[in-house]
């Protein structure tokens, strides 16, 4: 929580517990110097506030300070497994018999069975030949390009991929190419200008959060192959339920023997307590091993995260049902708010971006959804381009219709009250 600087004085007048702070110049400077800093970001409306839950992750939650009934569509919870029981049961079961955490890296003594069977499950959910686990999927991002790639390599990357994908390529030496955002003739330009280089590695996100839009997998596939380069894929918002089987973009798309590396998150559809991994060729993996500094200096996963897990892949192995639950449940949505007149960006996609352009619109909106029991993120400049602000709108398997249908109407009522809808 932010406190004020008069708080934070009134603080440091006494008691046992109150925080010390430095003194001397260099730390008055420096708190001079950030709390300007703070004031700016508050200045630009560009402030973020985080709202305190006091329940479980799920369709349904209450928020601190009394809340109640608030139907929630802004988690990455696609599956609704963050709270369905027998994930919860696994991760109990793991931590009564492994322990709470390894206090150690993998490499040490941080490997336990439970790591080697996920890591298993992971690649053969993927099909693919091997699989290595990380504390998340920003650190699965930022441990590849620096292992893999080398100044004699080169790296083309979607100018909208995710930060973490951005920060792992500014980490390694290859040289760095950007295509437009998913604009196949740029990226073919790009490509032939790479040709000098030894080794091409296009880099996308499978889904791109912000837009709910699906990359061209098959195209790029195809200059992919023209150019003599691999693919690498950012399967954050498409593990689990993208595709027939949840397998994601690359199933979805018929190109799952074209995408080289996968990169994904435990932290979302997959139980959504935390995690990440990279699936793909076993020598690769095997590198990672040695080389990839988030894995090798970074704590093991605790075992709950690992029980997590391991049953939400079990659960999503077993069956399609969850997967196709969240797509019908998706479509209803994207359907029935097109029809009340709104225009939602993407396709086919459980991101579902409410497009409004006007920031102030957006904010008040959602203030106001929040108001009617629904809870709803707006997004503008700098997070999304200007004029472009948007609500954006997550489903999850567990949603009903009922709050699916709540939630349009609360967003037909909001929209012609501030004017997005006549
Ligand atoms: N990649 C994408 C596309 C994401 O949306 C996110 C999370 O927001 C990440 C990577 C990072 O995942 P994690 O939360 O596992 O670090």
């Amino acid at each position: 929580m932010w406190r004020s600087a008069a708080a934070v004085r009134a603080l440091r007048g006494g008691g046992a517990g109150a925080p010390r702070a430095a003194s001397g110049a260099a730390a008055a400077q420096l708190r001079q110097r950030l709390e300007n800093e703070l004031e700016d970001i508050r200045g630009a409306g560009t402030w973020k506030s985080e709202r305190v839950i006091a329940s479980r992750q799920g369709p349904h939650l209450r928020l601190a300070g009394g809340g109640g009934g608030i139907i929630n569509f802004c988690a990455n919870n696609y599956l609704g497994l963050s709270s369905h029981p027998e994930v919860i049961r696994a991760a109990v079961e793991a931590l009564e018999k492994f322990g709470a955490g390894l206090s150690s890296v993998r490499f040490i003594c941080g490997t336990q069975s439970i790591h080697k069977d996920l890591e298993e499950k992971i690649a053969r959910f993927h099909q693919r030949e091997d699989a290595i686990l990380y504390a998340s999927c920003f650190d699965a991002n930022a441990g590849i390009f620096e292992a893999l790639l080398t100044p004699e390599d080169a790296v083309l990357s979607d100018e909208l991929n995710h930060a973490s994908i951005i920060d792992g390529i500014r980490l390694c030496k290859a040289n760095k190419y950007r295509y437009k955002h998913m604009d196949m003739q740029d990226l073919e330009a790009k490509l032939q200008e790479a040709q000098k280089h030894r080794l091409r590695l296009v880099a996308t996100d499978g889904a791109f959060s912000m837009d709910g839009d699906i990359a061209p997998l098959r195209e790029i596939c195809q200059l992919a192959q023209k150019y003599d380069a691999l693919v690498f894929i950012d399967e954050c918002h498409a593990t689990g339920f993208l595709g027939p089987n949840g397998r994601g973009t690359d199933e979805l798309l018929g190109v799952m023997d074209k995408v080289t590396i996968i990169n994904s998150t435990l932290g979302k559809a997959l139980g959504g307590a935390a995690g990440g991994y990279t699936t793909g060729p076993k020598p690769l993996i095997d590198l990672l091993r040695q080389r990839s500094r988030p894995y090798l200096f970074s704590n093991s996963l605790p075992p709950a995260v690992v029980g997590c897990a391991s049953k939400a892949l079990d659960l999503l192995m077993e069956s399609n049902a969850i997967a196709q639950s969240m797509a019908a449940k998706t479509q209803r949505f994207r359907s029935k708010m097109t029809a009340a007149g709104f225009t939602i960006s993407g396709k086919d996609h459980p991101i579902c971006p409410v497009m409004l352009g006007d920031a102030r619109l957006a904010s008040v909106m959602a203030e106001d959804m929040l108001n009617r029991g629904i809870y709803v993120i707006g997004f503008s400049y700098p997070v999304v381009p200007k004029g472009k602000a948007r609500i954006r709108v997550q489903i999850s398997a567990v949603h009903s219709d009922e709050d699916i249908d709540r939630c349009v109407d609360a967003f037909t009522e909001v929209g012609r009250k501030h004017g997005a809808l006549r």
